[in-house]
C-alpha cells in the first residue's frame, strides 16, 4: 500500500489513506454499492434534457447521441465506464434500439417485447444480455429508441426491464414515467385466476396493472412455448398470443386465458370456426364445416401442451362458440 502511494504517514505518525488511497477506496465503494444512486440521477438528467429539447417524440438521432442516451451501432447500449461494477461486470444496459429485426407490432405505447440480440458477434450479444439483466436487477430506468415519423427522426421511451426469459430469448420493457414496483411473485399459477379485466384489476399487483400488451404475449409464450397450439407452426412473427375470452368481452390478460396461435388459427378461433371442448381439451369444428382438416388444424386436442389453459377460460370460450352453433344447442354437450 505504501509503495503504491495509497497510504501515507500523517502529522501524528499514523498511517492513513493518501489522496490516491481515498480515491481508490471511494472507487471500490462505488463499484460495490448496490443502490446505483448516481447512475439513477444521471439517467433522470438525460430524460429531463430530452424533454427540455422538445422530446421524447420526433427528435434527431444526433440529439440522442449528444445526450448520451445511445451510442455505437449495437441493439443494446451499455455505458461500461459508468456502470461496470462487481455486481454488474458487463455494466448496466442504458438503452435499447428497436430495429428492423423486431416487428413493429411488438413496440406499443405501453412497452416492448424485446428479442435478445443475435448478431454475428455472439460474444457481444452475451455481454449485452447480461447488461440488460443487470438493468432488471438494479431497478434502474432504461430507454428504448424507436422509429420516429420520418426516417431521420426517433422517439425515446423511458421504462424498466420488467422480466426476461432465456429460453424465449426475450425481455419485456414496460414504459412508465414513475418508479416501477418490485417484481411480482414467481409462482403465478398460485395467483387466483381471473377471467375478466375487472376481476384482474383487483388482484394483480401494481406492476402487473401497468398496461403492456407485450406482457400478455411474453407470459403466454413462457407458459405454452412459441408454436401454434393447434398446428405446430413455430415461426417468429407469425404466432400470436390469443385470448380465449376475447379482449372485447373484457377477457383478462392472465396467461391462463391465453394460447399461442398462428395468425390464421387465431382469426379462425375468433370467428368461432373451431373450439376447445372442456375437460377433454378436444378440438371441435362446426358441423356445417369447415372441418379441422380444412382449417389446417393438425392436433386432435391440447393434451400435447405441457401446461394447459384454465378450465374457466376453456368453458367460457366453449359457451361462446356454442352460441354460434344452433344445431348443437339441444344436444346437451
Ligand atoms: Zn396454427
Amino acid at each position: 500500500m505504501v509503495r503504491a502511494g495509497l497510504l501515507e504517514e500523517d502529522e501524528y505518525g499514523q498511517w492513513t489513506l493518501s489522496a490516491a488511497g481515498w480515491e481508490q477506496a471511494r472507487e471500490v465503494r462505488r463499484r460495490n454499492r448496490p443502490d446505483h444512486g448516481d447512475e439513477f440521477m444521471r439517467r433522470e438528467a438525460m430524460w429531463e434534457a430530452l424533454l427540455a429539447a422538445g422530446g421524447p417524440g420526433d427528435v434527431s438521432a444526433g440529439l440522442i447521441r449528444d445526450l448520451g442516451i445511445y451510442a455505437g451501432a449495437r441493439g443494446i447500449y451499455v455505458n461500461q465506464d459508468r456502470t461496470k461494477s462487481t455486481v454488474a461486470p458487463n455494466g448496466i444496459a442504458l438503452s435499447f434500439l428497436h430495429t428492423g429485426r423486431s416487428f413493429s407490432d411488438e413496440l406499443t405505447e405501453d412497452g416492448v417485447l424485446y428479442r435478445y440480440p443475435k448478431t454475428n458477434r455472439p460474444g457481444d450479444d452475451k455481454f449485452e444480455v447480461a447488461a440488460a439483466k443487470a438493468a432488471y436487477r438494479s431497478g434502474l430506468p432504461v430507454f428504448v429508441v424507436g422509429p420516429g415519423s420520418t426516417l431521420t427522426k426517433r422517439i425515446v421511451y423511458r421504462g424498466y426491464v420488467e422480466r426476461f426469459d432465456d429460453e424465449l430469448g426475450a425481455l419485456l420493457i414496460t414504459f412508465t414515467q414513475d418508479e416501477l414496483p418490485p417484481p411480482p411473485p414467481e409462482r403465478e399459477d398460485e395467483n387466483p385466476f381471473t377471467l375478466t379485466d375487472e376481476a384482474s384489476k383487483r388482484t394483480y399487483s401494481l406492476r402487473q396493472n401497468r398496461p403492456n400488451q407485450g406482457r400478455f404475449a411474453m407470459k403466454v409464450f413462457q407458459r405454452y412455448g412459441t408454436a401454434c397450439a393447434v398446428c405446430g407452426l413455430d415461426v417468429y412473427g407469425l404466432v400470436q398470443a390469443a385470448h380465449l375470452r376475447a379482449k372485447k368481452r373484457s377477457g383478462s390478460d392472465d396467461e391462463r386465458n391465453g394460447l399461442p396461435l398462428c395468425a390464421n388459427h387465431h382469426l379462425a378461433f375468433d370467428r368461432l370456426l373451431w373450439a376447445i371442448e372442456p375437460g377433454t381439451l378436444k378440438l371441435a369444428s362446426r358441423h356445417s364445416g369447415p372441418d379441422l382438416g380444412e382449417l389446417g388444424i393438425s392436433k386432435p386436442d391440447l393434451t400435447h401442451l405441457k401446461r394447459k389453459p384454465h378450465d374457466g377460460s376453456v368453458a367460457d370460450s366453449w359457451q361462446e362458440w356454442k352460441k354460434g352453433q344452433p344445431d348443437l344447442l339441444d344436444t346437451g354437450t
